[in-house]
């Protein structure tokens, strides 16, 4: 398969660097140093697996228009980097997401009806230019997006399986996608706030019951707009709590490197799609606040 990682940063580059691994044809489109590394020395693998890979590197998007591009920037550089890469964007290319946060799907179908959705719990990190680090191995889940089954998903899911990305089909992307930003709207900002590992909340009862409220407020939300989950969000709280019990949550992360984060798409979403049907997200509405303030004191400092 033909496949462009759109925004080749960690995880953009470990799906990248496993796809080349296993023989498809790969272009990687990221920053200028990164890209340099790569196409000097390889993009180097470490961590849960150890290898290197010679994949095309680009900072632009390439002419000849592939399979599949996998978008793969922070979501606060979506609507950007699809305009970056509309000429590549054929008649006959899908675009599968596998960002956190709400609304990058809605960014690609203006550029394409063929738009799938993807959620992963694999880890990965920059460690350099031309090396990342596989954090962790995880599971990934893609479906047609918003909802719904095509031949191309099972497709996708095989090329995926055969490069060592273990990977599920649904027909329900759209309750997935809901259920991962739940969690994540509630595990970013507390763990961020409070600086503390994701543990720390399964061993504060207040912070428990601050987490449930918080959670209860993107369900309904959710509901309202039809969405359906397959587990329910709260049960994948505490199963992904107790899973990463000693892991910094990647907002913290961000935060600490002077980054921003992508709160606008995780509890700003949910507070405005609450919002736009007349509903309210107080307890989502302060944490996004929160942690805007946390961003500007990063700016004011520097
Ligand atoms: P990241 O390391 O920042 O990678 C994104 C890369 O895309 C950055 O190098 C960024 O460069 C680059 N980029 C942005 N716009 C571009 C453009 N127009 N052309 C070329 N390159 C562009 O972020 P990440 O950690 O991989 O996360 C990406 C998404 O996946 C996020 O939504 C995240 O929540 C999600 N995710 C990440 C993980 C993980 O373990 N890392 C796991 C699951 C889900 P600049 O920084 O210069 O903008």
């Amino acid at each position: 398969m033909r496949i462009c990682v759109l925004g080749a940063g960690s995880i953009g580059s470990l799906f990248g660097a496993l796809l080349a691994r296993a023989d498809n044809e790969v272009v990687l489109i990221g920053r200028e140093e990164h890209v340099r590394a790569i196409n000097e020395r390889g993009l180097r693998i470490v961590g849960a697996e150890d290898f290197t890979v010679y994949p095309e590197a680009l900072t632009y998007a390439p002419e000849e228009e592939p399979d599949l591009i996998i978008l793969a920037t922070k979501s606060y550089s979506t609507s950007h980097a699809l305009d970056c890469a509309a000429r590549c964007i054929g008649r006959r290319t899908w675009i599968l997401s596998i960002q956190n946060g709400l609304g990058n799907e809605d960014l690609v179908l203006k550029h394409t009806k063929n738009v799938l959705g993807g959620i992963t719990t694999n880890g990965a990190m920059m460690v350099d230019w031309g090396t990342v680090r596989w954090t962790g191995k995880g599971i990934t889940t893609i479906g047609l997006y918003p909802k719904g089954t095509h031949g191309f998903v099972e497709k996708v899911a095989d090329t995926f399986g055969e490069a060592g990305i273990e990977t599920y089909v649904t027909d329900n992307i759209i309750g997935w996608k809901w259920a991962k930003v739940i969690v994540n709207s509630v595990i970013n900002p507390i763990g961020t706030l409070l600086e503390v590992k994701n543990g720390f909340i399964l061993e504060d009862d207040y912070l428990q019951g601050i987490a449930v409220e918080i959670a209860r407020e993107g369900c309904i939300t959710a509901q309202q707009y039809g969405v359906e989950f397959e587990v329910h969000p709260l049960e994948l709280l505490w199963s992904t709590l107790e899973k990463t019990r000693d892991n910094y949550n990647s907002m913290l992360q961000d935060i600490r490197k002077g980054k921003k984060t992508e709160i606008d798409y995780i509890n700003g979403k949910i507070v405005e799609y609450a919002e736009s049907i007349g509903l309210k997200a107080p307890m989502n509405a302060l944490l996004w606040a929160l942690i805007k303030a946390r961003e500007r004191k990063i700016n004011k400092a520097e």
